[in-house]
């Protein structure tokens, strides 16, 4: 059974402009901000402003407005932040063994440097 959306979730506190954050790009269905904790010089979240937990389930109910414009966000916002030349990572947890740690869906934008293997072998 899909997770329940809690509206208590930090960036659900973002959207409702409770909590302030560095945006970089919005529009009617995405809002995009420089994340709090950068693993690398250049790491934005992209998010859908729907309620929705992570991928599986934006990917199960988004409208299909929600969802173009969902990914062409993320692609907007890394060639408008120059890194479509030199090369960028995106990356979307879902659930306990990816350590998603923020229950709305969002989508990392690294770049800035070489980003080495994708994932570290453990
Ligand atoms: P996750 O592990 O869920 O994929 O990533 C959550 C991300 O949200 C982390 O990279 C973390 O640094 C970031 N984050 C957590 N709280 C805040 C916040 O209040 N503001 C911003 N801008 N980023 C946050």
């Amino acid at each position: 059974m899909a997770t329940a959306y809690d509206r208590d979730n930090i960036f659900a506190k973002i959207l409702r402009g409770e909590i302030p954050c560095d945006r970089v790009y919005e529009d009617d269905h995405v809002l995009a901000f420089r994340d709090i904790n950068p693993q690398a010089p250049v790491h934005v979240l992209v998010i859908p402003k729907g309620e929705y937990v992570s991928m599986d389930d934006f990917a199960e109910s988004a409208g299909d407005a929600e969802i173009a414009a969902f990914v062409r966000a993320v692609g907007r916002v890394a060639r408008e932040l120059g890194l479509q030349d030199p090369g960028y990572r995106i990356l979307a947890n879902h659930g306990a063994d990816s350590h998603q740690e923020v229950p709305h869906l969002h989508v990392h934008i690294f770049g800035g440097r070489p980003l080495g293997p994708m994932l570290v072998r453990t």
